[in-house]
């Protein structure tokens, strides 16, 4: 995707999502946030990482999903010691690329850099790619596997309506040694599959939504070692906000929502992101 392509969508966006919702009542401990695109976001990210930490959501995780956007995000990372990267190709531009092998190459070096903690959004997307583009997907998520594991760094993993294959990939190639199933979709059975191979889960908004049943059954059996929390933004805003812009700063009401799902208390599940998430992409500073 070109840099205008980019900023079209992100105008359109913005148009479509409307005004960004009001900050929620801050957390009683700090917390990180698994997985943002500040770039998408759009704006100063000085500004929204204030906006974060005024709420209690001190660290963040940048994640990239092609080379623009990943060295980007090392860029951030260097001048902000709240922010960690990720760097990789998305399941669904790789099958897009004319030259994968060299945006996987760039994706290489990038990941090399102190400030990148995680290889990832990598994965299988079975809703936007279709028959045509799996080939190539699927060699690329091979590809970011390997990377992770020879630079070792955390795998962040994007799996739409594609559960099975993933884990199938994954056992064929071994995962590196932590994994995380970034806005996690599954169902209870799934995310025990996930949590015996010792993955980590990370929660979006998507499971403070009314119809999101078997995601709360999920998280019901997901122990606290296991979980994470994350925004996606700007997608995914959590309720009472579904459908406006989502940034960092909304974390709390996905923490809630999340507490109550797992039966824990907020601040149990408060120090638990935070430990999971340190452990995972390493110490911020
Ligand atoms: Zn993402």
């Amino acid at each position: 995707m070109s840099q205008s392509d980019k900023q079209d969508r992100r105008a359109r966006a913005a148009a479509r999502m409307g005004e960004p919702p009001p900050a929620p009542e801050a957390l009683p401990r700090p917390v990180l946030d698994s997985h943002t695109h500040l770039d998408i976001v759009g704006g100063d990210p000085a500004e929204h990482i204030a906006a974060a930490r005024a709420v209690g959501v001190d660290r963040l995780v940048q994640v990239g999903v092609d080379v623009t956007s990943s060295r980007w995000g090392v860029e951030v990372a260097e001048a902000h010691d709240a922010v960690l990267a990720t760097v990789a190709v998305h399941p669904n531009e790789a099958p897009r690329l004319k030259d994968l092998d060299g945006a996987l190459r760039e994706i290489e070096a990038l990941a090399a850099h102190p400030r990148v903690r995680a290889v990832g959004e990598t994965g299988l997307d079975s809703f936007r790619t279709g028959a045509d583009g799996r080939a190539a997907q699927e060699a690329s998520f091979r590809a970011h596997i390997a990377i992770a594991k020879r630079h070792g760094k955390a795998l962040v993993i994007h799996d739409r309506d594609a559960h099975d294959d993933v884990l199938r990939v994954l056992d064929e190639e071994g995962p590196p040694d932590r994994v995380v199933m970034h806005c996690f979709s599954g169902d209870a059975a799934f995310a025990s599959e996930c949590v015996q191979r010792g993955f980590a889960l990370s929660f979006a908004g998507t499971v403070t939504f009314a119809s999101a049943g078997a995601l709360r059954e999920a998280a019901a059996v997901t122990p606290l070692d296991s979980v994470l929390v994350e925004t996606d933004a700007p997608y995914l805003t959590p309720m009472p906000y579904r459908g406006r812009p989502n940034g960092s700063y909304l974390i709390p009401l996905t923490v809630r929502g999340l507490a109550s799902a797992m039966g824990k208390d907020v601040d149990a599940l408060c120090d638990a992101i935070s430990a999971n998430g340190e452990r995972i992409f390493g110490s911020w500073r």
